[in-house]
């Protein structure tokens, strides 16, 4: 939890004395990373080594907090202006010639956010990355707006956001929040942020807790009312913005930020699955999306990124810098989901037992919007190789934050003619290689800690029975339980998992389809009828994709795509009598 190997100095300004931490090559872009309340900067540690690699990292205990000092008196001593004072004092001793990158969280991105509005850092921010926490000028006119002209909507945007407020409130009584930091609350608030939060326990918060939560209470008190009620009317951002927000945030509201492209324009938006304390729980997304913005905006000349642009594709809030692993990348199915990954700023690792074909796909989602993309080979039914595959893209690229297991082989055929050999092939891809995907990938997303989503190609024969599928169907059922089991286990890791249903979709996987009982000429003729069938139908493996994306933004657990997969999952609910006498029909192949 500590900053290992941080250089430590001591900036004197209007008459106390911050602590400042370094970390990295003075010689790279600067990054300054402010923290919140009740914290002190070593909430950022994750986050800092993770760039200390590639930036010169600065981080500091806000005045009144950790190893900084106090202002007396207190009331008065923490407004935005004078902590503004200090954020200049600090890029002043440790980036006196260049601008800096600015990422706040909580009180530190508000704060940040008044560092970035005001004409005298003009200038001096290259950049800004806001987490959880408001300019208090925009909060203050969001409000206004709503008393003025409410609407439903509106009024249950106000007591949605004023319900999530309530320790804003308990702030503002005097003594009280002293009395209970310094006491019970600061003695339980470690287990409190272990339980609500599932901040890892790793030594956070510091020994200076309750004194920085005593002190901390002044930045509402002189602030918040004086600029809700009085908001600035010039708060545009002079830096370019990227607005980082945690969805399941009990603290704030999403729809706070609705209005901000006002004072933002080209705000870049990331969302993601976590609650409030995402510099402890999600270090590596944090880490990767302030990278990617501070080298995008490195260099900037006329407002233009001299290192390309940062995605924009419709999921790129999401899942842009992500990585995401796709089986049976190299066609069909798995290559279109590589690729609206890629579309979405994904980096994407294509998997697939033709090596070229897996190339092709990888450098295909390079063309089309993935910061990365690698190709790699290997066979999902093979257990070694697919450890071997683990083990190489967690030292490589890193751990997965969206599996998806799609590969997968077609095997028609009576069961009476379907031989032992037959079983163990479709079962050895179709169901070990989802086992191995999600044992293997899903180990390591749950030993990182950090959330992640697994997605498993199911079909809707898994809940379709049918005399012409006994063994395809058979090992989609097995993927669609294997899901539900997994999804329940993993739900307590902020893990998802979705099993995805298709019905019929226009892929390659018919020609390659096996055919149990016949020759090699009659199989060939069936091979050729089916394709000619799924090519009528043409429903295309995009959608599937589409469809797959969303699966994860929503963390869906079975999701039928194409029309015949949702009728056929509301007839198994239903009236499975109806589909136990379709099971019987002739397969029209
Ligand atoms: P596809 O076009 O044949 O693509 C599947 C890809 O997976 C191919 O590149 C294939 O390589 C690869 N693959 C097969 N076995 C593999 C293995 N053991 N290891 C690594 N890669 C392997 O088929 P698709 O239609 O996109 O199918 C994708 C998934 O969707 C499958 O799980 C399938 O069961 C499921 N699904 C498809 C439909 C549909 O109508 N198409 C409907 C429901 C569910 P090769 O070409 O070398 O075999």
């Amino acid at each position: 939890m500590s900053l290992v190997g941080a250089r430590e100095r001591r900036v004197r300004t209007g008459g106390i004395e911050l602590c400042v931490a370094e970390l990295g090559d003075e010689r790279q872009p600067t990054v300054v990373l402010v923290h919140g309340y009740p914290d002190s900067k070593e909430v950022w540690s994750e986050v800092a080594v993770r760039l200390a690699d590639r930036f010169h990292v600065v981080l500091y205990d806000v005045r009144g907090h950790g190893r900084s000092t106090a202002p007396r008196p207190l009331r008065g001593g923490f407004t935005l202006e004078k902590l503004t004072d200090d954020f200049l004092a600090v890029i002043d001793a440790v980036s006196p010639g260049e601008p800096v990158h600015l990422v706040g969280h909580d009180w530190g991105s508000v704060q940040s956010w008044e560092f970035a509005t005001v004409a005298r850092t003009e200038g001096r921010i290259a950049s800004f990355t806001s987490m959880s926490g408001p300019s208090l000028d925009h909060f203050g006119h969001w409000i206004k707006t709503r008393v003025r002209r409410p609407t439903p909507r509106r009024i249950g945007q106000l007591l949605g956001q004023g319900a999530k407020s309530w320790y804003v409130y308990m702030l503002h009584t005097p003594v009280l929040p002293e009395l209970a930091w310094r006491g019970p609350l600061g003695k339980r608030w470690p287990g409190i942020l272990q339980r609500l939060e599932k901040v890892p326990a790793d030594g956070y918060p510091t020994a200076s807790l309750p004194s920085d939560a005593a002190h901390g209470a002044w930045l509402y008190r002189d602030n918040v009312r004086s600029r809700l009620g009085r908001p600035r009317e010039d708060a545009y951002a002079h830096a370019p913005v990227q607005l980082i927000t945690p969805l399941g945030d009990a603290f704030l509201s999403e729809r706070l930020y609705d209005e901000l492209e006002k004072w933002a324009p080209n705000a870049v938006r990331r969302t993601l699955p976590a609650k409030h304390w995402i510099p402890r729980t999600r270090p590596d997304q944090l880490a990767a999306w302030i990278a990617e913005f501070v080298t995008a905006n490195e260099g900037r000349e006329n407002g233009v990124p001299a290192n390309g642009p940062v995605a924009t594709g419709r999921y790129a809030e999401r899942f842009g810098g992500q990585l995401v692993l796709v089986t049976g990348a190299g066609s069909g199915i798995g290559r279109a989901t590589a690729f609206a990954f890629a579309e979405a700023g994904a980096r994407v690792v294509a998997v697939d037992r033709d090596a070229e074909a897996a190339a092709r796909t990888a450098e295909m989602s390079r063309l089309i919007g993935a910061p990365d993309a690698w190709a790699e080979t290997a066979d999902v039914s093979d257990e070694q190789a697919m450890e071997k595959l683990a083990g190489r893209v967690a030292a490589e690229y890193g751990v997965v934050d969206v599996l998806v297991n799609n590969a997968g082989i077609g095997l028609s055929g009576s069961f009476l003619d379907t031989t032992a050999e037959d079983w163990r092939k479709v079962l050895d891809v179709n169901l070990w290689g989802v086992i191995h995907g999600c044992r293997l990938f899903g180990k390591q997303m749950a030993e990182r800690g950090q959330g992640g989503h697994i997605v498993n190609i199911a079909s809707a024969a898994a809940y379709m029975p049918s005399k012409a599928l006994p063994a395809y169907s058979t090992s989609k059922a097995a993927v669609l339980m294997l899901s539900e089991c997994l999804r329940a286990e993993l739900a307590g890791r902020d893990i998802g998992v979705s099993a995805i249903c298709p019905g019929i979709v226009n892929t390659n996987i018919t020609s390659t389809a096996r055919f149990a009982g016949v020759d090699a000429a009659e199989e060939q003729r069936r091979q050729k009828r089916s394709a000619r069938l799924y090519g009528l139908r043409n429903y295309p493996p995009e959608k599937v994709a589409e469809a797959i994306l969303r699966a994860v933004v929503r963390d869906e657990a079975v999701v039928p795509v194409t029309p015949e997969a949702r009728g056929a999952r509301l007839l198994h609910r239903f009236a499975p009598g109806a589909l136990r006498a379709i099971a019987r029909a002739e397969p029209p192949l």
